[in-house]
């Protein structure tokens, strides 16, 4: 079990060996599954990503009728080009918005590390695949890294959001489609870890406020800033650029960032975006059960 990723590059260079096989012969030891069945077990959690981004349904509204339709909107958007971003980042953050609608509204999603954060490492790998013409292989290669990312935060830190604010889920989100995104990009392990740091930084701090204690306000759209937070972070990396604050003292920091959010911060509804006036006015309204108009 990796409580770093250094650990994970040290090896690489030694051995020789792939971050993304590292992380698939751990796997293997832990669950005694072959690396065969291991990898179609991805495999097919892969394809469940883009199956749920393909049933993306835009007349689905959440019950609470605060979710839905978003990613209609981006896509209409996208395709009149009436954006800023490019063609590239838009249609990331139409897949971003699509799965975290999706999730809203009781779709099958694959969480990736939460239901929450579901939209970002789906939106930045399947927007890859589609764009630059990835074959499905490494795709499911870029789920391991991701995988291992995720794993080492988990250890080092948490991964949820009662117990280190939305930096857990969306910042880990981040962090991990970066290293995946970095990987796919030819980058080894030492680039794949400072993608991972640039994401984490760009989104340390991060609080959980979900308003009337959804995960629709602010969730969805945060899908929409991790994904493009871990691609900007991919290509920082891409040119060269490196986070001076190594990935596992960034996980570190996360932690301890978490530890000393408040309560009210971290998933109970208490706090910042929930406790506006809109946001209690949200609940007001939702608790009379009148969600009509929102
Ligand atoms: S705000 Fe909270 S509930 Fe929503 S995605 Fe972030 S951590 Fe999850």
């Amino acid at each position: 079990m990796y409580l770093s990723l250094q650990e994970i590059i040290d090896l690489e260079q030694e051995t020789g060996i792939p971050f993304w096989e590292l992380i698939r012969r751990e796997e293997c030891e832990e669950t005694k599954i072959s690396p065969e069945k291991l990898f179609e077990q991805m495999r097919n959690m892969y394809r469940e990503m883009k199956q749920a981004d393909a049933d993306y349904d835009p007349s689905l509204r959440s019950h609470s009728g605060l979710a839905g339709a978003d990613g209609q909107k981006m896509a209409a958007a996208r395709q009149n080009r009436e954006l800023l971003c490019g063609d590239f980042i838009n249609r990331v953050m139409e897949k971003a918005l699509k799965m975290g609608e999706s999730n809203a509204c009781m779709r099958k999603i694959v969480a990736a590390p939460t239901a929450g954060s579901c939209g970002v490492l789906s939106a930045v790998l399947l927007t890859m695949e589609e764009q630059k013409k990835i074959p499905e292989e490494k795709m499911v290669e870029a789920l391991f890294v991701a995988a291992g990312i995720g794993g080492v935060i988990a250890r080092k830190a948490t991964l949820a959001g009662a117990a280190g604010g939305c930096q857990a889920e969306i910042g880990a989100a981040s962090s991990m489609a970066a290293g995946a995104a970095v990987y796919l990009m030819g980058g080894n392990g030492e680039a794949i870890s400072h993608g991972a740091a640039l994401a984490m930084k760009g989104l340390l701090g991060l609080v959980c406020d979900p308003v009337a204690g959804l995960v629709e306000v602010p969730c969805i759209k945060r899908n929409v800033i991790g994904a493009v937070n871990a691609l900007t972070s991919a290509d920082m990396v891409l040119a060269g650029i490196r986070s001076r604050i190594p990935a596992d003292e960034v996980f570190d920091a996360m932690r301890q960032v978490g530890r000393a959010l408040p309560e009210e911060l971290r998933e109970t509804a208490r706090g910042g975006l929930a406790v506006t006036p809109t946001g209690k006015n949200i609940r007001e309204m939702l608790e009379e059960g009148s969600p009509d108009g929102y």
